[in-house]
This record gives structure tokens, C-alpha cells and sequence, in this order.
């Protein structure tokens, strides 16, 4: 299950990182305020991997924790009328915060509110997907939590931890943090096993490993350990790696970078691979693009499809479904997940890509399937 010995990855080699923190560690519950000087130690650690090159992207919570001591709603659970209004006043204010405290160490801060169906649609994980990669050619930090204003019971995360590892996947990323009330994983409760002891490295979840989490039904089961272990399998099958840490010190990424004690939860997988295989395998196609000789060499070299490269398209399908790629002789040679519709698929095929948005009427992307939303046969 667990051995000692099992090397755990160097935070160094990661090139893309989100950073999930929950509304615990960034407000002061008793006073509803944000806890400034630990959200600045914190900001100086995600200066750092900013400045090491990688990509930063920060899930945080806290909306409904802030805006409802500003509507000084009671404590306890609210109703959901009321925690969507504690989330639109709240939001503000933690918006407002993030763009201050990176904004300090000249970093830009972007803000994006997601629902279930931005990251479960595929038309709108799209969407969403391309403005954080975006942000990031332009090394902006996104600031991301859950559009709790519009989000109802049955359409809503209605925790971040799974928020996170959907975000984390849909942005590629390598490697999750999720900032915790606790060290990471143990045994057992610690609270109520006092041998229950910490597990460093957790190379698959099991029964076991779920086990540990305790039941659905506890007081934990919202953003408790049980969706922190939800959240490590949507990561790590997505080909990301997650850490569990503690984030109720100063610093907490420092302390994890420089081996402190934490969980990991590794993947076997990357992010691309992972990304591949689910766009080999488990999409339906719902229509083909035929490509000419010289495009089915560019993509052999690597290159995204652009609509020149396009002889004729076949099917009738939407922006983010599923086509078949085909060279001159008819054969297969590969699948991806197409940025236009048919439609318009098929008034710009054999144009150079300057020409979309005279021909569309709108500025959309330059590639028909970009490189990353593509897989070759035999790859
Ligand atoms: N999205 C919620 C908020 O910002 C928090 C969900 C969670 O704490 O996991 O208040």
C-alpha cells in the first residue's frame, strides 16, 4: 500500500502548479476578515514558483465565508438564497484581495468563476480552458472559485477540492496543492485515534486509501478528507500529481518545497497523456476533416491543423466534439477535439487563417484542432 522508501517528486520539476486554498485558512472566522499577513507569506510563495518559470494558478474559497459576515447572516448552515448573496458580496472583497496581495509583487491577478457545466461540458471547458491558458502565456495568475451566485444544489461543486482537481486537469497542470486544516493523510482520524500516523506517499488510491477518508456521511464529508480523496482521483487519473499539506502555518509551499511533511498522491500518468487518451478512446467522433499531404506532414512534425490544410469536412458537429482526421489516401491519422463548428468548419476550410474572421465575421483561434487537443495514431 504504502512504503517509506517511495520517492516522492522535487516541487522544482513541475512546470505548472495550482494552489487550492479553503476558506478556513484565508478567513478569520470569528472576525469574517481575511487573514492578511498569512495570505501575504503565502503570496511570497507563490511569487517564488511564479519566479522559478512555472505557471500559478490559485483555486481559492471564501466568498460565502466573507459575505456573510458582511450581510451578518447567522452562523451555522445557510440557506442556499442566502449563501448565493453572501457569495456575490464576498467574492468582491476576495477578488479585490488577491488582486492586491499580487498585485504588491508585480504579478497580475485574473479572476474566473466557473459552474459544473464550464468544466463538464466539453463546448465550455473550451472556453474555459483557453482563457486560462491565456492568462498563463501571459503570466498572469488565475484567480478561480466556483460562481456560487448561480450555482444551484444539484449544479454545483459546492466544495473546491474537487473544483480544483477538475481545474487542474482541465488547465493541464502537473501538480495540485491543496492547503488544508491538516498535514495530510493519516491513517486514521487523528482526532480520534491518537496512533493514527501520517502517509507520505500514496502511489494509487485504493479501498484502503478511502477507507482511511472515513464515511460519506460524516461532518467531513464537505470539503473534508473525503473530497480531498475525490479530488486526488479526478487528479491523478488526469495525469496530476496532488499534495495534501498544511496550510495553517506561514509559507506553507516553502515548508512542502523544502520536504516538509505533506501526502502526496501520485500519477502514473502526465497531464497531455492523460488528455490523449481520453480523446482517443472515449469520445465518439462526430464527424471527419480531410487534410492535405502537407498538413498531414505538419501534423506528423507536431504542428496544430489550420483550417488551409483543410480539403473538405465531413458530418455535422459542434466546437469541442470529437472528428476524425484523414489524410489524402483516406487513412486515418489521428482525433482531436475540434474549435469550430461544421458550419463554419466548412466556410473557412482551405483559407489561410488570417482570412477567419472575414469570413466569419468573428475572431476565433487560428487552428481548426490545436496540437494539444490532438492525438496521431501510434502515439
Ligand atoms: N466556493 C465556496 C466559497 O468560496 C467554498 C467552497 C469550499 O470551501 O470548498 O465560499
Amino acid at each position: 500500500m504504502t512504503r517509506p522508501h517511495l520517492q516522492v517528486p522535487d516541487l522544482a520539476q513541475f512546470r505548472r502548479v495550482v494552489v487550492k486554498v479553503g476558506s478556513s485558512l484565508l478567513v478569520d472566522q470569528a472576525a469574517g476578515l481575511i487573514k492578511r499577513e498569512w495570505l501575504e507569506a503565502l503570496a511570497d510563495d507563490l511569487v517564488a514558483l511564479h519566479r522559478a518559470g512555472k505557471d500559478v494558478l490559485v483555486v481559492s474559497s471564501g466568498s460565502i465565508a466573507l459575505g456573510r459576515t458582511v450581510l451578518k447572516l447567522p452562523k451555522g448552515d445557510l440557506r442556499l438564497e442566502d449563501s448565493q448573496a453572501a457569495a456575490a458580496v464576498g467574492q468582491i472583497a476576495l477578488a479585490r484581495t488577491w488582486a492586491e496581495v499580487l498585485g504588491d509583487r508585480q504579478i497580475t491577478a485574473g479572476q474566473i468563476l466557473v459552474t459544473l457545466t464550464d468544466t463538464e461540458e466539453r463546448r465550455r471547458y473550451l472556453n474555459a480552458r483557453e482563457t486560462i491558458g491565456r492568462l498563463l502565456d501571459m503570466r498572469a495568475v488565475p484567480v478561480i472559485n466556483e460562481n456560487d451566485t448561480v450555482a444551484t444544489t444539484e449544479i454545483r461543486y459546492g466544495d473546491n477540492d474537487r473544483l480544483a482537481a477538475r481545474v487542474a486537469t482541465m488547465a493541464s497542470a502537473d501538480l495540485l496543492i491543496l492547503l488544508s486544516d491538516i498535514e495530510g493523510l493519516y491513517t486514521a482520524p487523528p482526532h480520534e485515534d491518537p496512533s493514527a500516523v501520517l502517509i507520505p506517499v500514496v502511489p494509487r488510491i485504493t479501498f484502503e486509501i478511502e477507507a482511511m477518508a472515513g464515511g460519506a456521511a460524516s461532518e467531513l464529508s464537505r470539503g473534508g478528507m473525503r473530497t480531498k480523496i475525490e479530488a486526488g482521483k479526478i487528479a491523478t487519473t488526469g495525469g496530476t500529481h496532488m499534495i495534501i499539506a498544511d496550510g495553517r502555518i506561514q509559507h506553507p509551499i516553502d515548508r512542502v518545497a523544502k520536504g516538509g511533511p505533506c501526502t502526496w498522491f501520485l500519477t502514473p500518468s502526465n497531464p497531455v497523456t492523460a488528455r490523449k487518451k481520453w480523446i482517443a478512446g472515449s469520445l465518439e467522433p462526430r464527424g471527419t476533416l480531410h487534410v492535405d499531404a502537407g498538413a498531414s506532414r505538419a501534423l506528423m512534425a507536431g504542428a496544430s491543423l489550420l483550417p488551409a490544410g483543410v480539403t473538405r469536412v465531413e458530418g455535422s458537429f459542434s466546437r469541442g466534439d470529437c472528428i476524425i482526421l484523414r489524410d489524402p489516401s483516406g487513412a486515418e491519422i489521428g482525433r482531436g477535439l475540434v474549435a469550430f463548428d461544421s458550419g463554419e468548419a466548412g466556410q473557412i476550410t482551405g483559407r489561410n487563417s488570417r482570412e477567419i474572421e472575414a469570413v466569419l465575421g468573428i475572431a476565433g483561434r487560428s487552428e481548426l484542432v490545436h496540437r494539444d487537443d490532438m492525438v496521431l495514431v501510434g502515439e
